[in-house]
């Protein structure tokens, strides 16, 4: 019961963009190297995910709607180590309970693709063949067509659609051998090749962030392990950056998080060259053992848990701020 509790913990469709994350996470899990998402009117009207990935077999497709089937979990103690991004087995299901949802998949070892659809809370019983290459298309058509007091609370069309560039580009920054594509009302808005080298991934960040972050930033070397944790990125010197707050980019084990022990090490790190009211851009990745961390603090998954705090803050100020104190005239 209390493995079931854990995994049931939270709602996961709030908004569209909570959709594209859920979406684009299950893509990122199954392997997939290329991803595209096509989206109209925010995401309300439609939001269309297109993978690469390993598929799912015809006889587990009705299986991956319904609530607490994963194949990503076997016991309790995995929750410890959680290594794929998904992990509760219900956001397809809660996705498909307010909105039409049509998934299409293939495996790479069956000859042809099969597609289950549901409507609200009705799964619709057949699966039907159909044409796809090998991978997952995900369509998710009229979101929240019968729960009209969850739709009243969207925003603007525009609105949606700015949080959920921003899930596609936090996802794409800690993806870089994924090419990503986005699309809205037929236009591109994002175009990124898969990223195998420090120039293309530099690229990939000047889409993302522009080119003035790149030109201001330093690449941190790798450092070397410290106890078992490692810190890379780039960081922008606040004397030149007119960065917003948002673009200020922490990634553990891969994942886009907030914290507090971060902020304030990095914060620290930055103090001597922080200037009245300037924000420093930063797109930074910390990896340490799983173990290490809680991820599972927050069903959306934003906040994480050290076990050792301390180790991990001076880990991170000490890093940075030697960056920093090199960069100094
Ligand atoms: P979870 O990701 O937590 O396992 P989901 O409801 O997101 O739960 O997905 C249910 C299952 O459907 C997954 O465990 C996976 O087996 C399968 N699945 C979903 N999306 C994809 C995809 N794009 N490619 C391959 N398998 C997928
Ligand atoms: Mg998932």
């Amino acid at each position: 019961p209390q493995l079931a509790n854990q995994i049931a913990a939270g709602e996961v469709v709030e908004r569209p963009a909570s959709v594209v994350k859920e979406l684009l996470e299950n893509s990122l899990d199954s392997g997939a190297d290329r991803v595209d998402l096509d989206i109209e009117q925010g995401g309300v009207k439609l939001i269309r995910l297109r993978d690469n990935g390993g598929g799912i077999d015809k006889a587990d497709l009705p299986l991956a709607l319904s609530r607490h089937a994963t194949s990503k979990i076997g016991m309790l103690e995995d929750l410890e180590a959680v290594g794929s991004l998904g992990f509760r087995g219900e956001a397809l299901a809660s996705i498909s309970s307010v909105s039409r949802l049509t998934l299409t998949s293939r495996p790479p070892e069956q000859e042809s693709a099969w597609a289950v659809s549901a409507q609200g809370r009705e799964m619709l019983a057949e699966i039907i063949p159909a044409a796809h290459p090998v991978g997952t298309t995900v369509e998710v058509r009229d979101l929240f067509f019968n729960t009209p007091a969850r739709r009243k609370f969207l925003k603007t069309e525009k609105t949606e659609f700015r949080h959920l560039e921003e899930v596609v580009k936090r996802l794409a920054l800690s993806c870089y051998r994924v090419g990503f594509s986005l699309r809205h009302n037929g236009k591109v808005v994002h175009q990124l090749r898969a990223a195998d080298s420090e120039t293309a991934r530099e690229q990939r960040l000047s889409q993302l962030l522009g080119k003035a972050f790149v030109a201001e930033s330093v690449a941190l070397d790798v450092q070397a392990e410290a106890s078992g944790l490692r810190l890379w990125g780039w960081m922008g010197l606040p004397t030149f950056s007119r960065a917003q707050p948002d673009q200020q980019y922490f990634f553990v084990n891969g994942r886009v998080i907030r914290d507090k022990v971060v902020t304030h090490a990095v914060r620290q790190a930055y103090q001597d060259v922080l200037y009245h009211g300037r924000h420093p851009a930063y797109v930074l990745y910390l990896e340490l053992d799983p173990a290490l961390v809680d991820v599972n603090v927050h069903p959306t998954k934003h906040e994480v848990r050290f076990r050792e705090s301390r180790l991990v803050h001076d880990f991170i100020f000490r890093t940075l701020y030697r960056v920093i104190a090199d960069m100094r005239p």
